[in-house]
């Protein structure tokens, strides 16, 4: 049995090659491996999403596909990403998707591996940290799932230019995760591998958490690459094919 891992497909409309390796992906390779294989999609799935009650035709398209692969026999986890932290039940339900926490520890075959989204390790954006806050909170959620479709899909895309030009004008580091938000976060888990995303940085870190040796292993977006990591007999590593 292996464990594959995604994150930031950054799926929508205009990105069709995406999703249709995303596709071909979990056709081609995850499912007829073995089709209880295990994906993990940890976060930013998609560029953006307003509600479950969604009918644009990507956001139906992809749960229908999803739906297929779960059937199959596939166990399908999700991790809420900055992008899509309005997904919910009603969606799992579609899909057959399982929704995970913020921060999940799982059992690999050799160890326990922490998995998050990875924007809650970016403290050093105060700014995003703040934003954060509010759109994480389930009060103003419910708030905002209860407008009207048009005017949530307008929110999004002024939230999309506003995130835009803000990060346009950070500083490269503002936007790495925190060295020291790593450690504490392992330290809370009690172990030695975080896998994550999020800032589209891929590679495997060998760090230090107070005297043991431990791994960072990031994700990288999907665009001209499609990443991901496996877990199987091998171990952790990290795999990009070109879309
Ligand atoms: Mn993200």
């Amino acid at each position: 049995m292996t464990d594959y891992f995604i994150s930031d497909l950054h799926l929508e409309a205009s990105r069709a090659p995406v999703a249709e390796a995303f596709f071909r992906f979990v056709e081609q390779t995850v499912i007829p491996e073995a089709p209880s294989n295990k994906l993990y999609i940890l976060g930013d799935f998609f560029d953006a999403w307003i509600g479950d009650d969604d009918d644009n035709p990507l956001a139906l398209n992809v749960q229908q596909k999803l739906l297929s692969y779960t059937q199959a026999g596939l166990s399908l986890y999700f991790q809420h990403g900055n992008r899509d932290f309005l997904v919910g039940a009603q969606f799992a339900q579609a899909t057959g998707a399982q929704l995970l926490p913020e921060e999940h520890v799982i059992q690999l075959a050799d160890r326990s591996a922490l998995l998050m989204h990875g924007d809650s390790l970016c403290i050093d954006d105060e700014a995003y940290m703040q934003f954060r806050a509010q759109v994480r909170n389930p009060a103003w959620q419910q708030q905002i799932l209860q407008l009207p479709l048009e005017q949530r899909r307008l929110m999004a895309q002024q939230l999309r230019a506003q995130s835009q030009s803000m990060n346009a004008m950070k500083a490269e580091d503002i936007m790495d995760v925190n060295a020291e938000e790593v450690t504490a976060a392992l330290l809370r888990h009690d172990v030695i591998t975080l896998i994550h995303g999020h800032t589209h940085r891929p590679a495997v870190h060998d760090i230090d958490v107070n005297g043991n040796k431990a791994q960072r292993l990031v994700l990288g977006d999907w665009g001209e690459n499609a990443w991901f990591i496996k877990a199987d007999s091998e171990g952790l590593t990290l795999h990009h094919f070109a879309i």
